[in-house]
């Protein structure tokens, strides 16, 4: 039985709440079969949220569900982007070209590539260093986001071994193959931050930062609806992934921070996910995602009592099933082996091969 975030995009587009439409459009992703692009209909048009994959097979798509709901993509004037996963911004460029849309995103958006202008504003101490050295890809002159991209997929992982572009020539073909096709990433022309308003359909919506899923996620929350955009921070029936590979230093504290803090938010009956169905027992879906990675904490000392010291590569072949090895889930072993060398649970040292290899105290 798929997840409900794992089913085929639907083609009927459907009103979740007053003026706001939920899209479904197709992706081919490790674990997910559509996203869910949200529009906001107001007297000038719309707003899209999270315009789905790049390339002309979402084009079309967006703009048959458009058409249903009687709408052409020259009537959509706001893009908003909750992170920088290409399912969520795919299409952002087109539609600035068709009709001239703005494009909305948090202020740090770029994949943790360093593209804007805020990624290090966060203190830095000496021990992190390693864990920020992903993130701090210095700008070459006269290079592109995609060439910077593609730098970046080559580098090896924080962790030594793998190179971090590795997960992606056999599982996200597809996605890599739109990567080195072209112009793929948004130029964000309205960055906005935490504790931004943003008027849309008539109404509030509040930016609320909420990092950990990637180092650039948001989420919008109109109390007046009562509802939260929750991008990929809360999904209703999967775990998001967490990025060890980012421009924290602890993305799972700040992912579980960020799941508190919408948890602890008023005016919230409904949440619109960008992957499954509407839901309404938010408080309740954080606490699992929160138990769930202390079991995977606890899951994670006990494979370092039995593994001794042991690198990211070992601890993440004991912690995922064999059909989820690579570079996926180094990178989230990463970020709980991290968690735990943050909370002084785990020591780390780098051996003369270049990989870390953490031991539990
Ligand atoms: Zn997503």
């Amino acid at each position: 039985m798929k997840k409900q975030e794992q089913q085929e995009a639907r083609t009927d587009v459907s009103e979740v709440a007053p003026n706001v439409l939920r899209m479904e459009l197709p992706i081919s992703m490790p674990g997910l079969g559509h996203v869910n692009c949200y529009a906001v209909i107001d007297d000038e048009g719309a707003t899209l949220m999270d315009p789905g994959l790049p390339g002309p097979e979402t084009q079309e798509v967006l703009s048959q569900r458009l058409a249903q709901a009687g709408l052409q993509e020259t009537d959509v004037h706001t893009v908003i982007i909750t992170h920088s996963h290409p399912d969520h911004f795919g299409c952002a460029n087109w539609l600035a070209d068709k009709g001239g849309a703005r494009i909305v995103a948090y202020e740090s958006f770029g994949w943790g590539v360093g593209l804007g202008p805020h990624d290090h504003d966060h203190e830095v101490s000496v021990d992190d260093l390693r864990a920020q050295s992903d993130a701090t890809i210095p700008p070459r002159q006269d290079e592109t986001p995609e060439e910077r991209w593609q730098r970046r997929h080559e580098r090896l992982t924080p962790w030594g071994g793998t190179p971090i572009g590795a997960g992606l020539e056999g599982r996200e073909s597809k996605v890599a193959e739109m990567m080195s096709s072209g112009k793929f990433f948004p130029e964000i022309s309205d960055p906005v931050t935490d504790g931004d308003v943003l008027k849309l359909g008539g109404r509030e919506w509040f930016v609320r930062f909420t990092p950990g899923h990637t180092s650039d996620h948001f989420c919008l929350h109109s109390p007046e609806l009562e509802i939260l955009l929750s991008g990929d921070h809360v999904l209703p029936s999967i775990t998001p992934h967490i990025a060890g590979t980012g421009a924290h230093a602890d993305p799972l504290k700040l992912y579980m921070e960020a799941l508190d803090k919408v948890a602890a938010l008023d005016h919230v009956s409904r949440v619109l996910p960008a992957h499954g169905n509407p839901f309404d027992n938010l408080a309740e879906r954080t606490e699992a995602i929160k138990r769930h990675h202390i079991e995977r904490l606890d899951r994670t000392k006990e494979i370092g009592s039995e593994l001794g010291t042991a690198t990211v590569e070992a601890f993440s072949q004991k912690l995922f099933p064999e059909r989820s090895w690579g570079m996926m889930a180094e990178s989230e072993t990463y970020a709980h082996l991290e968690h735990l060398r943050h909370a002084r649970e785990a020591e780390c040292h780098a051996g003369e091969d270049g990989k870390l290899r953490y031991v539990i105290r």
